[in-house]
């Protein structure tokens, strides 16, 4: 190759086009029109990033050839000698995905085409329905079905459930507050419910958000046992990783862990040990589709699926990112999606499609999806302090969201 495509610009994009904050990476080259898009969202930190991004990574990839990929991700990982962080792994990602996007767009192939090529037309995707009693969940559940989904998440009154009037202490701080005890009561009541109701042809999902302690989620994995789960969602802790053994050992409701996850260490022997039945990191927040891609296979030798983090967190970019790879990879389970509001849509032309249950990709080189920067521009960040990650307990504890 005699003239080199070098990068000359990595910015971060913010916007907050629908509920969260997004934060996006373009890469722009040497090679005029030629520009790459990745995800770089952690919607909690988003100015972190954006400064690890403009003021670190920025200065240290500019100039730089846009090929060998994996050469510039270990580049950018170890270059902070501190490494695996949220922070910097979201950074990490934007750079990764922007710099796949326009391997694919020289290549004039979707991304899905340099992983190997499809081995499925349209990604299995899952959607969330959520009520105040098991009657409001079944309600959704059936609108759901009715546009062709085959895999719904039940959940009553979110994460953790409804809280109503708890007896909390003098003093107690505000936050959003949950009962772990009744949180756990009212989800087998909510499947007994759900199954008599709709029957066991649909698949429902259902997420612990860590919301209950360790040997309290291994009972409830054993008394949703008959109600045959999809898979149950993050029952414990990234912190408590050796209790999936016991949990392993007790049930076989099927496990799906992993989007709190930011280092190898983390996922490696839930995998090895074939611990859980679904990895479902947020591709973002490990790095990008450059450590996601070997995970993905390194699953698929030890009979582990994906079901890649999906929720409205995830810039479009990111879900185009996770699609490519649910086509790609012979391992894929099923693909979170929340919907892609209208502001979003317009913010981010070539979305992925959903028709009948199924995400397809547009098929354009690279990961097909564009944004609009002047468009963005009117949607700009609301940097609020968020309020659901203050979680506490009924005495005012405060817990993991
Ligand atoms: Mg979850």
């Amino acid at each position: 190759m005699s003239d080199r495509v070098t990068i000359t610009s990595v910015r971060a994009i913010l916007t907050q086009p629908a509920g969260s904050r997004l934060v996006v990476v373009r890469i722009d080259t040497s090679d005029a029109g030629l520009y790459g898009l990745g995800c770089a969202t952690f919607t909690q930190r988003h100015l972190a990033v954006q400064t690890a991004i403009e003021e670190y990574l920025a200065p240290l990839l500019t100039g730089r050839p846009v090929e060998n990929i994996d050469d510039l991700w270990h580049t950018c990982w170890v270059h902070s000698y501190w490494r695996n962080g949220p922070v910097l792994n979201n950074a990490i990602s934007g750079v990764d995905m922007a710099l796949w996007d326009i391997l694919g767009k020289r290549a004039g192939l979707p991304v899905y085409q340099l992983l190997g090529g499809k081995c499925r037309e349209g990604a299995d995707v899952y959607r969330h329905a959520d009520g105040g009693s098991p009657e409001e969940v079944e309600e959704n559940v059936w609108r759901f079905l009715s546009e062709g989904y085959r895999h719904i998440r039940v959940q009553m009154g979110g994460y953790g459930g409804r809280a109503g009037e708890l007896p909390k202490p003098d003093g107690a701080p505000a936050g959003n507050y949950y009962d772990p005890g009744a949180y756990a009561r009212s989800v087998p009541i909510l499947f007994a419910h759900l199954r008599q109701k709709i029957g066991f042809d649909v698949e429902l999902l259902h997420d612990v958000h860590e919301r209950l302690r360790p040997n309290d989620a291994v009972r409830l994995a054993k008394e949703l046992e008959p109600y045959n789960l999809f898979f149950l969602e993050d029952p414990l802790s990234p912190e408590d990783l050796e209790w999936f053994q016991n949990l392993r050992q007790q049930c076989c409701t099927p496990i799906a862990m992993g989007e709190l996850f930011n280092n190898p260490r983390e996922w490696m022997p839930l995998v090895s040990g074939r611990l859980i039945d679904y990895l479902r990191m947020h591709i973002s927040q490990m790095g990008g589709l450059t450590p996601a891609r070997k995970v993905a296979a390194y699953a698929e030798l030890h009979g582990v699926r994906t079901a890649w983090h999906g929720p409205g967190d995830v810039s479009p970019v990111g879900h185009a990112c996770n699609l490519h790879l649910d086509l790609a990879c012979h391992n894929f389970g099923v693909q979170e999606w929340p919907g892609f509001p209208d502001p979003l849509r317009e913010v981010f032309p070539g979305c992925p499609e959903v028709r009948g249950g199924y995400m397809y990709a547009n098929d354009q080189p690279g990961f097909g999806i564009d944004l609009d920067e002047e468009l963005a521009a009117k949607y700009p960040c609301r940097n609020d302090i968020d309020h659901w990650t203050q979680t506490r307990w009924p005495d005012g504890t405060a817990v993991k969201p």
